[in-house]
């Protein structure tokens, strides 16, 4: 039989697994010989280190060889336990062994046998004791002791000595006859092992060795299907056919703006007009770090969009922001004959079905809202452009529901995260890239301090000057309330104490994400109007708010979180023409976190702070991998798999630049592959 028709083979055929068995591992979404094939162990029990009694500790996994002390005895304490106890030696030492209703146990082990015992060592009083071992004869062993076995996620009804088996089975069924999709040249140059090695050593190992071996072959080619798909998803998203908007002259849009725009920003807009003209439809992400001006540049894309004759939605991740969005660019819109509304969860049901209605008739122009518009009953007449900003809240398949709403209409995704671009290729590789690479002219760089608690009232004497001078502050805390398990500062908290105490005077205000909308809102306004002088808060001011004003940011804890959302947190300042300072409180000693805040104090670019926190934490603590609606990988772990993403991406450039896939005889499996998951996998990624 050809390898393709044996991976395509129902589960029901193999031996030992039958009708009723079949349907439990459904549960485990194991269907056919392929689902059983990479269905990958979430980790390895070794149970080839061979210990003397003497030297097993307590706590440790490991087998021994011996034989029967004295007699196998049996005791029944209570009705539905049954123990059973043996006492083993080896010579050097005695062991005890003990198993909970095994009682078959009694009849298995045999005197003057020798067997290899498998377990967990636990001390109890003077001796050391295994219990529920698995053992085997000494001369046969090697199917439950003397490897390494597989641990495979389970679930009810299925052991692991099930799913052993039928990985058993399903490798002696392929045995040597899977096809390597990977082209022999490329293999050599990265020394990657072969498929039939790969699947074997992935399940049952020789030696661990072995595993990383396996495991680094199909890492690499998970990695390698999802950056060709991606690619591939992004080649179908250029040939889709969307609006061809007409030239709009910008003119009045940009007289009606108290400063001129930014070389970077004109440079990045040019981009976005040329797609917006082009037949194929946009798919665009804006880079750009806090305070780089992306807002206006969405809005002359918006303002292309209506004065072309649709509507346009923008779109944010909370209602703070949509709010701030509103009350910027409502003002300009209208004075440009333009008509915005804002949709949020949180408006009374009656103004949200006159948005809705108004939306709908294509009364209303320019939508700005949260995920509200997202829900299905928010229809448009004409949509032509949806922005979405700080895409990093959005998930890939929130962006494709949006994108149906309309006609295609086109689409900007706008990120203040700094993403290197190792990463980005794996996040947005379907969405083309332009990057605001400067920002206005005029910012004074934050002045950034690290400090530990001896400068705490230094800090409050500063907070208290730059009130007397008129600015603001915030103050952020990791925590919402005080925490039994957490030692961390809590906005609740320190907002009490520093009213009554070191802040005594000053007008002191406090958000939290546990606050309902509606009383978040009036606290922002009341700090944006100036009604209050220092803000404390949660991450909550992470995304977006806008108060030129505000000059001091303060972090508590700052060790608990990520870099790049340290710098998002400090863009929350220096926003305005005043000299702005970031505090960051410190609590740890360790060295890692020293040269974290180090990295904040010499560098404002979020460029370069995020590349420096990837090098010290890994992806997924940086970006939060699974918010990215990225598919789930069956092996391929971004925190520890950034060097094979590396080389993955170098030889997709090469596949690419060389058109090897269509070139080359090499690619042709590669190829085919490829094609079948597009079928399956990227129908649901790509945008359409
Ligand atoms: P972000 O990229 O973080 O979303 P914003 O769009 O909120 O940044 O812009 C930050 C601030 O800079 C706003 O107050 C905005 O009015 C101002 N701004 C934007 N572009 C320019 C420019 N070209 N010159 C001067 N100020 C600008
Ligand atoms: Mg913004």
């Amino acid at each position: 039989m050809p390898a393709d028709t044996v991976l395509n083979q129902s589960i029901k055929y193999i031996k030992g697994v039958g009708e009723v068995r079949a349907k439990l591992f459904s549960k485990l979404s194991l269907f056919t010989v392929s689902d059983c094939l990479t269905f990958f162990p979430r980790e390895y029990e070794d149970r080839t280190a061979l210990k003397r009694i003497t030297e097993v500790a307590d706590g440790e996994e490991c087998s021994v060889r011996a034989a029967l002390a004295s007699e196998v005895t049996e005791s029944r304490p209570r009705k539905n336990l049954r123990i059973t106890k043996a006492l083993v030696t080896d010579g050097s030492s005695f062991l005890s062994l003990t198993w909970f209703n095994q009682s078959y146990i009694k009849n298995s082990l045999l005197n003057g046998q020798e067997y290899i015992f498998f377990g967990r060592i636990k001390r109890t009083g003077m001796r050391m004791e295994m219990q529920n071992p698995v053992f085997e004869k000494a001369e046969s062993q090697g199917k439950q002791t003397g490897r390494i076995l597989p641990v495979y996620p389970l679930t009810k009804g299925i052991t692991q000595n099930h799913v052993r088996g039928l990985t058993e089975n399903v490798l002696r069924l392929v045995n040597g006859k899977l096809e390597d999709i990977l082209p022999l040249p490329l293999k050599r140059e990265h020394k990657l092992c072969e498929i039939n090695f790969s699947y074997e050593n992935i399940h049952f190992p020789k030696s661990l060795a072995h595993m990383e071996e396996a495991r680094k072959r199909l890492v690499f080619e998970e990695l390698l299907l999802l950056q060709l798909g991606l690619l591939h998803a992004k080649g179908a998203s250029a040939e889709q056919t969307g609006i061809r908007f007409p030239h709009i002259p910008m003119e009045p849009l940009l007289k009606a703006l108290p400063f001129s725009l930014t070389g970077a920003q004109q440079k990045v807009f040019d981009e976005i007009e040329k797609d917006m003209e082009a037949q194929k439809r946009m798919n665009r992400l804006i880079q750009g770090d806090v305070g780089s001006g992306k807002t206006i540049v969405a809005a002359m894309a918006l303002y292309k969009a209506v004065k072309a004759g649709y509507q346009g939605a923008f779109m944010v991740p909370t209602e703070i922001l949509a709010e701030q969005h509103y009350q910027s660019l409502e003002p300009l819109f209208s004075s440009l004959g333009i008509s915005v509304r804002l949709l949020t969860g949180g408006m009374k049901k009656k103004e949200k079905e006159e948005v809705k209605r108004l939306s709908e008739s294509g009364e209303n122009d320019v939508l700005i809202g949260t995920h509200a518009v997202l829900e299905d009953d928010t229809l448009f007449s004409k949509l032509g452009l949806v922005v979405t900003d700080e895409q990093h809240r959005f998930g890939v398949r929130q962006r494709a529901r949006l994108s149906i709403k309309g006609d295609n209409p086109d689409l900007l995704v706008m990120t203040a995260t700094p993403i290197p671009r190792t990463l980005s290729l794996v996040l947005y590789g379907d969405l083309d890239v332009s990057v605001i690479d400067a920002l206005p002219p005029g910012r004074k760089p934050i002045e950034t301090y690290a400090v530990d608690n001896s400068k705490r009232e230094r800090i409050y004497n500063f907070i208290r000057k730059k009130v007397g001078e008129g600015r603001q502050a915030y103050i952020v805390c990791p925590l919402v309330e005080e925490s039994e398990e957490i030692e961390a500062e809590s906005a609740e908290g320190l907002a009490e104490k520093i009213r009554d105490d070191e802040l005594k005077g000053l007008r002191v205000g406090l958000i939290h994400g546990k606050m309902k909308s509606s009383e978040k809102e009036s606290i922002m306004r009341a700090f944006v109007t100036g009604e209050l002088d220092v803000l404390v808060s949660t991450t909550v001011i992470e995304v977006g708010v806008n108060v030129p004003n505000a000059t001091v940011m303060v972090i508590e804890n700052a060790e608990r979180f990520g870099l790049a959302q340290l710098h998002q947190l400090r863009g929350r300042v220096g926003r305005g023409s005043h000299q702005s300072y970031c505090i960051l409180f410190n609590q740890s000693k360790s060295s890692i976190s020293r040269q974290r805040m180090e990295i904040m104090t010499k560098s404002n670019d979020g460029f370069v702070i995020s590349e420096k926190d990837l090098e010290l934490r890994g992806p997924g603590d940086v970006f939060g991998v699974r918010q990215h609606g990225l598919p789930e990988f069956k092996i391929a772990n971004l925190y520890r798999d950034m060097e094979i993403l590396r080389s993955v991406q170098g030889v997709v450039k090469e596949i690419v630049d060389k058109n090897l896939l269509d070139g080359n005889a090499d690619y042709k499996r590669l190829k085919d592959r490829l094609n079948e998951v597009f079928q399956q996998r990227f129908k649901e990624l790509s945008l359409n």
